[in-house]
Parts: C-alpha cells; sequence; structure tokens
C-alpha cells in the first residue's frame, strides 16, 4: 500500500521503518521546517526498550544513555516520600534515562537509510477519502492525492482528531514544566524528584555521557514571569528551593538550554476507521507524570505494524490494535489523570493527601508490586499483571 504518515516524531518515525521493511511504500509528512532532535531527558521504560530491541536499533539507543535503577521521590525536607526499584516489578528491570533527541536522532538515520520520503514543511489539516484513496490538504491549501490509506502520528496536539469524522477529548493541564537540559553528574542511576505541596515540583534525570535534564514545575499563568527574569534569579530560586541540587543549577548558563513543555489529556475515538489510525500521543496523549508517552508511541507503532503484517488487512489490523491496546491505555489514561493534580495543582489539600498516603501505599507489599509494574510500563489494565505484548 501507499501510506502517508502524518508527522515524523517517535511514533511516525517507528511506524514507517517498520511498514517500509514490509514492502509498504510510505510517505512521511511533517509540519517542522528541518528534522532536530529536540526535547529532553525521557525514560526509556523495559516497555520501549523491547520494541528497539525487535527493531534492532536498541544498541544504538542506549549506548551513551544512563541505566536508571530507581525512582526516588522526597520532600523538600529531603525526607523519602517513594524509593522504588524497578527491580520490584521484575528481577533486572530497569530503565534507561536518555535524551529524546539521541532516540529520535537513532530512528531518523534508519528512516533515511531506508530511502523513506519524508517532506517537510507540510501542515495536514484535513484528509478526505474517495474511490476507496485518500486525498490530503495542507495548511498552504495544497492537496496531495493518491494515498491508500494514512496514518496520524502527529502528537499530543494533533489538530485532526475531529477533522476527518472521529470525535475527541481533549484538556489543557494548568501546570507544565520547563525543562534543561545540562551538563551534570550530580545524580546517578535514578530519577530523582522533589516536591513541596502539589505547586513545587523539581526533578533531576541523569541521561548518560555526563548529561543531565533538570525539570521545575511551573503553573502556565507562571511561565512568562518566570522565563523573562534574568537567569541568574531563577538559578537563585530553584537554589533556594532544594540547595542539596546547587552542582547541578550551577551548570544552567542561560535561557537557551531551557523550554517549556505543556501537558495535555487527549484521546480519540475511534482509533483506526478504513483509511486511517492514529498512533501515539496523537491517540492517547497524557502529563507525563509517569513517564510512558514515548513508550507507548513505540508500542503502538510496532503493534499496529505488526497486526497488517500478520492479517494482511487494514480493517482487522485496526480491530486487533485496538484490542491490544484498549485495557493497558485505559488504565494508564486513569491512573495520569487521577495522579497529576496531586503532583501539579493548585490548593494545599492534595499535597497534603499524596505525603500522607504514598509513603504508607509503597510499604504495603502487594500494592508496591503493582506501582512497580505501573512505573515501567508493563501494567495491562485495572485487573492486569504484566503486559503480554508480543506472544
Ligand atoms: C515535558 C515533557 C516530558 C516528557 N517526558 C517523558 C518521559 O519521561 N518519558 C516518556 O516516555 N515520554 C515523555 N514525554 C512524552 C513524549 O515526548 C511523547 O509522548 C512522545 O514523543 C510521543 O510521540 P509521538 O510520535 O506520538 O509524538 P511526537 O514525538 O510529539 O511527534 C509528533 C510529530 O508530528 C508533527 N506534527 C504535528 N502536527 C502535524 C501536522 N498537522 N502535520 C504534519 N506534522 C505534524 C510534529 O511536528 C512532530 O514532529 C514527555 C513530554 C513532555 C511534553
Amino acid at each position: 500500500m501507499k501510506i502517508a504518515v502524518v508527522g515524523c516524531g517517535i511514533a511516525g518515525s517507528c511506524v514507517s521503518i517498520l511498514l517500509n521493511r514490509q514492502g509498504h511504500e510510505v510517505h512521511l509528512l511533517e509540519q517542522a521546517p528541518a528534522l532536530r532532535p529536540i526535547g529532553a531527558g525521557v525514560m526509556l521504560q523495559p516497555l520501549g526498550q523491547c520494541v528497539l530491541e525487535r527493531m534492532g536499533l536498541l544498541g544504538q539507543v542506549i549506548a551513551n544513555a544512563e541505566p536508571i535503577y530507581e525512582l526516588h521521590a522526597i520532600q523538600r525536607s529531603g525526607r523519602t516520600m517513594i524509593k522504588m526499584p524497578f527491580a520490584a516489578a521484575g528481577v533486572g528491570m530497569h530503565a534507561y534515562g536518555v535524551h529524546r533527541g539521541d532516540i529520535f536522532e537513532v530512528l531518523l538515520k534508519d528512516v533515511r537509510e531506508c530511502q523513506i520520503p519524508i517532506e517537510l514543511n507540510v501542515t495536514v489539516t484535513q484528509t478526505t477519502v474517495s474511490n476507496n484513496q485518500v486525498a490530503i490538504e495542507c495548511s498552504d491549501g495544497r492537496r496531495i492525492d493518491g494515498f491508500d490509506r494514512v496514518i496520524f502520528a502527529n502528537g499530543s496536539k494533533c489538530g485532526l482528531r475531529s477533522k476527518s469524522g472521529f470525535r475527541k477529548r481533549e484538556k489543557e493541564y494548568e501546570y507544565a514544566a520547563i525543562w534543561c537540559s545540562l551538563e551534570s553528574t550530580q545524580v546517578r542511576n535514578q530519577l530523582l524528584q522533589i516536591v513541596e505541596g502539589s505547586t513545587r515540583l523539581m526533578g533531576i534525570l541523569p541521561m548518560g555521557n555526563g548529561r543531565a535534564s533538570l525539570f521545575w514545575g511551573l503553573a502556565c499563568r507562571d511561565r512568562e514571569r518566570c522565563m523573562q527574569q534574568p537567569i541568574a534569579k531563577w538559578k537563585e530560586e530553584l537554589r533556594r528551593f532544594y540547595p542539596a541540587a546547587s552542582e547541578t543549577i550551577e551548570s544552567i548558563q542561560d535561557w537557551s538550554c531551557a523550554t517549556y513543555g505543556t501537558y495535555r489529556r487527549a484521546s480519540v475515538t475511534p482509533v483506526y476507521d478504513s483509511h486511517h489510525v492514529f498512533l501515539g500521543d496523537a491517540a492517547h496523549a497524557n502529563s507525563p507524570h509517569l513517564g510512558q508517552g514515548l513508550n507507548f508511541a513505540m508500542l503502538d507503532a510496532y503493534r499496529f505494524a505488526k497486526a497488517l503484517q500478520d492479517l494482511g488487512d487494514w480493517q482487522k489490523a485496526g480491530q486487533r490494535f485496538v484490542k491490544e491496546q484498549r485495557d493497558n491505555s485505559r488504565y494508564y489514561r486513569f491512573v495520569t489523570a487521577l495522579l497529576t493534580p496531586f503532583f501539579q495543582s493548585d490548593g494545599r489539600w492534595r499535597g497534603i493527601v499524596r505525603d500522607c498516603t504514598l509513603p504508607l501505599l509503597h510499604r504495603t507489599p502487594i500494592i508496591r508490586g503493582q506501582m512497580a509494574l505501573t512505573m515501567t510500563g508493563l501494567k495491562s489494565g485495572f485487573l492486569g499483571g504484566p503486559l503480554k505484548w508480543d506472544e
């Protein structure tokens, strides 16, 4: 088939590689004028590692990454709230701290080696189906005809959810974060989070090769106030909040190392029809508090491509894809939506409830196991155990 993939991000590049390997004629359409390894630190979870391994790309991605063995969340006073080893979900399990750009570069290199055409500066605004063919309309008025099928892999801000006859649910969060990529080795082999109430949150994720990502939770209404002040003032604010991170904070040079990422919760129904399918954040975006978005984007790509290969029919592949992803996608949507306000929202009571309950929950053996499984991305649903995603 001749397939258009809208969005050359994580899901888009993965699915393009996999479908190209199956012999489909894939065309990538990307709104950005150039492809750059943007982003900050992300957690490559066991789930994402499995997908990259199946694609033969894991070695390249983790060559410089930092193994992450635990999540350590503390209060500003230094009191531990959660210290959760990945191994609590299974022997030898761990994540990697990696720059999103490092993963993207490896995928992009493979896309280029497969000689998949990428058209840049193309913002897709709508699709229309006639005579079993899909035409793509772009924001500059262009129309690109002649595709058999279209894959929407255009991320959480996907503006196409309601345009092609699908129903959408979208919510922008009032809190988000400033993300910095820095040179620092102060924190090793763990994701460190420091919280105060539900309004203040700092995190440090090592990314390997002497690099780290620092994030600072911030209400959207405070973004301008914060990012327009001199960098020295912001560094002072961070140091006052958590003096023990001074070494990492010191390596912030100027505002150019920082980006502000907003959070969005979104879903679309149905996830596929006779000519389209939504993958990754375009299908199900969540806040990044459980650190799964990138991993689920790759899993979606793998699952859909595999279903298409096994069944050789778009509709049947869509049916199997939905059946496979429904339960764990619902579970993570629910848990992320439930937890997010306890880490980032206005008001004091949520922070107090979290500080009282989380330490108790994570010391209760049966709940601890489920929490660890959730953290790895491998929880298959509300009642399910580990995800069997590639039998
Ligand atoms: C602050 C922050 C921190 C995060 N931390 C983590 C983490 O620790 N772990 C984790 O797993 N995930 C994390 N994520 C989420 C992760 O980055 C995304 O979930 C993941 O990249 C989703 O991949 P995707 O392919 O669906 O979308 P993206 O990678 O966002 O790609 C979408 C692509 O589509 C393009 N596009 C958009 N609209 C159009 C259009 N109309 N036409 C053509 N092209 C279009 C975009 O330019 C982009 O290139 C984080 C996200 C944020 C915002």
